[in-house]
């Protein structure tokens, strides 16, 4: 049977940058389309020209890509000619392929919020959708508070749909704004407006506010709809948009939707799903959320004995999906409540394949233990865990050492007579025969030792200009003065890797030596540095 084409409508770029604490300049949004573009999907909202220095540059010129870049802008204002409306004009010229409107389809904020009559605001529907057909876009139209206003006065909300399909708008897209919709709400509205507008011209835009918009764009979708508005990691205002990250992967591997619908992202594109969702918090410089559906560090993590020693032999006791299908991996977390077979698949994992009853595997599980009793969590730190299992059988090479270091922190009056808070570090390294002191600055005395520390590796050097440290937590163990400090880092370069080491101390700069410098030896070895 012929599958049935559904499209993928991301709003990153437009409503994802309302997300508190993001803020996007020009380079960020060319190059979160090209992710867009790459992963698949139909149209690419990319901002509101007019509104903004960064969204009208963007719309200056023509971005060639496979999705339709489409801008997004009001309908005509009330009372005024499309002519004589300086933001619709700035939108009609704006280089796009398709538009965007919202409107207004809930009668209250029509009289409230506007300020007009209902019958001007279907209007403003009709002559907007019209001038930008006429200027050869192809036309969406957001129906705003659609769900709210159903409830309120369904004709009315019914009306304003209508007329946008009437005037050959490409797509009516029902908007739950407030993000307070349930499913069951969802399913039934969007059925009622599929008796009135083919489902093929109807989309669905679902906010997160009860934590159901993917949910609430599947609801859309068994009602009719074939259109899914959402961002990347379902970043947007207040608690986001619906996530298409979540839903793209429910879309190709579950029988329901995969069967019956086809969308434009490839077998290829969702493989590389966890690289485009890292990427995007890489950009904005956030820790990807580590318990994300598919695509999360933990989405196919298993803790407990049991349940390792089940998934080792048949992975689909215990996981729904492939792991490998997204990109993603397959984690056994070695920890204290876990046995020999956790330690045995993790070393699988990494390439080390021992025999169950080995004498060093014993060793190694005692030597975690041991570890885990008094700080460390080897779950949360994979590259350290590798160190320490390759230490075991003496294939970690010995590069260098750190002979001495030493770092302080200053108050002091700086040249413009401010009080100023400096930390410095000094660290003395022998690579071979060769001894190296390095010296650096740092806005904190962790950061001064670790740029020490990366500043001059000698003949080293070129195998960690691509390290960069993305994540620093520490926990304090226990409280009172006698305190254990954890550090765990996360770190990455240029392959993309992501990988976390750990350091445990009851000094702070201590521990925090102890996890980068796994991290510098663990990116050595993986990028074969020689002995
Ligand atoms: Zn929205």
């Amino acid at each position: 049977m012929a599958r049935e084409r559904l499209y993928l409508f991301d709003t990153t770029l437009r409503d994802g940058a309302q997300t508190n604490g993001v803020d996007f300049t020009l380079a960020d949004k060319l190059a979160i389309a090209g992710m867009l573009d790459e992963l698949g999907v139909d149209y690419v909202e990319a901002g509101y020209p007019g509104a903004n220095p960064i969204d009208t540059s963007f719309f200056s010129e023509r971005r060639p890509m496979r999705a339709r870049v489409t801008a997004f802008g009001m309908t005509r204002r009330p009372g005024r000619s499309v002519s004589n409306d300086p933001g619709l004009v700035a939108l009609l010229d704006a280089q796009a392929d398709a538009i965007c409107f919202v409107a207004k389809s809930w009668d209250y904020h029509v009289r409230i919020a506007l300020e007009t009559t209902e019958e001007e605001n279907l209007a403003s529907i009709r002559d907007s959708v019209r001038a930008a057909k006429a200027k050869g876009r192809e036309v969406l139209l957001d129906c705003e508070h659609f769900f709210d206003g159903y409830k309120a006065n369904p004709s009315y909300a019914l009306a304003c749909a209508k007329t946008a399909y009437d005037e050959g708008a490409r797509w009516v897209v029902l908007c739950d704004t407030n993000g307070g919709t349930l499913p069951h709400e969802v399913e039934d509205i969007v059925g009622e407006v599929c008796k009135v507008i083919p489902g093929d011209r109807v989309g669905i835009h679902a906010h997160n506010d009860t934590e159901q918009a993917v949910a609430n764009s599947f609801a859309a979708i068994r009602a009719g709809a074939r259109q899914i508005q959402g961002t990347l990691n379902g970043l947007g205002e207040r608690c986001g948009n619906a996530n298409l990250v979540s839903i793209i992967p429910t879309l190709k591997l579950k029988a329901e939707y995969a069967d019956k619908f086809e969308i434009n992202v490839s077998d290829g594109a969702l493989g590389r799903i966890v690289r485009i969702s890292h990427g995007l918090d890489e950009l904005l410089n956030r820790a990807p959320d580590r318990h994300a559906p598919y695509v999360g560090e933990s989405a196919f993590a298993t803790k407990a004995g049991i349940h390792a020693s089940a998934i080792v032999k048949e992975p689909k006791t215990y996981e729904h999906i492939a792991p490998e299908r997204v990109g993603n991996r397959r984690k056994l977390l070695v920890s204290d409540q876990a046995g020999r077979s956790n330690v045995l698949a993790e070393l699988e994992r990494i390439g080390l394949s021992l025999d169950k009853d080995d004498p060093r595997v014993t060793r190694l599980l005692d030597e975690v233990k041991e570890r885990e009793a008094i700080g460390y969590a080897y779950e949360a730190a994979d590259a350290s865990f590798e160190l320490l299992a390759r230490r075991m059988l003496g294939q970690v090479p010995h590069y260098f050492d750190v002979e001495k270091f030493d770092v302080n922190v200053e108050q002091r009056n700086n040249a413009k007579g401010e009080r100023v808070t400096v930390s410095q570090a000094v660290v003395k390294i022998k690579v071979g025969n060769e001894e190296l002191i390095s010296v650096a600055e740092g806005i904190g005395p962790v950061n001064a030792l670790d740029l020490a520390l990366r500043k001059d590796l000698g003949k080293y050097q070129s195998f960690i200009t691509g390290l960069t440290l993305t994540d620093y937590r520490v926990r304090i163990l226990n409280g009172g003065t006698q305190a254990v400090t954890r550090v765990l880092i996360e770190s990455t370069d240029e392959s993309g890797e992501h990988w976390r080491t750990i350091g445990v101390s009851a000094n702070i700069i201590d521990a925090s030596f102890q996890a980068l410098m796994d991290s510098i030896v663990y990116k050595l070895m993986k990028s074969g540095a020689p002995a």
